[in-house]
C-alpha cells in the first residue's frame, strides 16, 4: 500500500514527478479533520467553500531513495501547476521544482516541464485505493461486490456520497457543541 509522500519541515526545495495516469482535484473540508466534500447536496459547502487540493502518485527524482507515493498537491502549489498547464487527466509526466524559505509553508514553483518518470505507471486503481486508505473510505462499493475505481474522482464521489455527507453533517455537529 502506498503511504502518503510528504517533504520534510526542514527542506527547502523539492523536485516531483507524478507517475499516475491523472491527478484528482478534490474539495477539502477542514473541521478539525480533513473531509472530502462530496460535491453535491454537502452539507459543509453550506458553511464554507472547503479548499481544493491535488490527489496523485509520484516521486521524487531529486531524491534516489525515493519510491511511489501519494502526494497531496495543497492549495497554493494546485493553483500555480495548473496556470502552468498541469492536465489533470494526463498528469503522468508532469515534473515540477518548487521551492520554499525553510521552515515556511510557501511552496513556490519554479520551473515546470514534462519527462519519461524513471518509475512505471502504476495501476488505475493504485490513486483511489490510496485516497481511500489516506480518508479511511471503505474498498468496496458499488453493487454485489464490485470495485468501482474510476479514473475520475467524479463518479467515485457520487458512490461515496453517502458516507461522506455522514461525516460532514457528524462533524459539523461536533464543532457546534
Ligand atoms: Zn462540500
Amino acid at each position: 500500500m502506498l503511504n502518503l509522500t510528504r517533504t520534510a519541515m526542514k527542506e527547502s526545495a523539492a523536485t516531483m514527478v507524478i507517475l499516475s495516469p491523472t491527478l484528482w482535484i478534490l474539495r477539502i473540508h477542514w473541521g478539525g479533520k480533513s473531509l472530502i466534500c462530496p460535491n453535491t447536496r454537502c452539507p459543509g459547502c453550506a458553511v464554507d467553500r472547503g479548499k481544493l487540493k491535488g490527489y496523485a502518485i509520484a516521486h521524487r527524482p531529486d531524491r534516489p531513495e525515493s519510491t511511489a507515493g501519494l502526494i497531496e498537491v495543497g492549495p497554493d502549489t494546485l493553483r500555480q501547476l495548473t496556470d502552468r498547464n498541469l492536465q489533470p487527466e494526463a498528469a503522468r509526466g508532469f515534473a515540477w521544482r518548487m521551492e520554499r524559505r525553510t521552515g515556511t509553508n510557501g511552496w513556490k514553483v519554479i520551473a515546470t516541464t514534462h519527462m519519461e518518470p524513471s518509475l512505471p505507471e502504476p495501476a488505475e486503481h493504485e490513486l483511489p485505493d490510496a485516497i481511500e486508505t489516506l480518508f479511511a473510505l471503505p474498498f468496496r462499493i458499488g453493487t454485489d461486490g464490485e470495485l468501482v475505481k474510476p479514473k475520475d474522482p467524479r463518479p467515485w464521489l457520487e458512490a461515496h456520497r453517502r458516507i461522506l455527507t455522514t461525516r460532514i453533517s457528524l462533524n459539523l455537529k461536533e464543532l457546534a457543541k
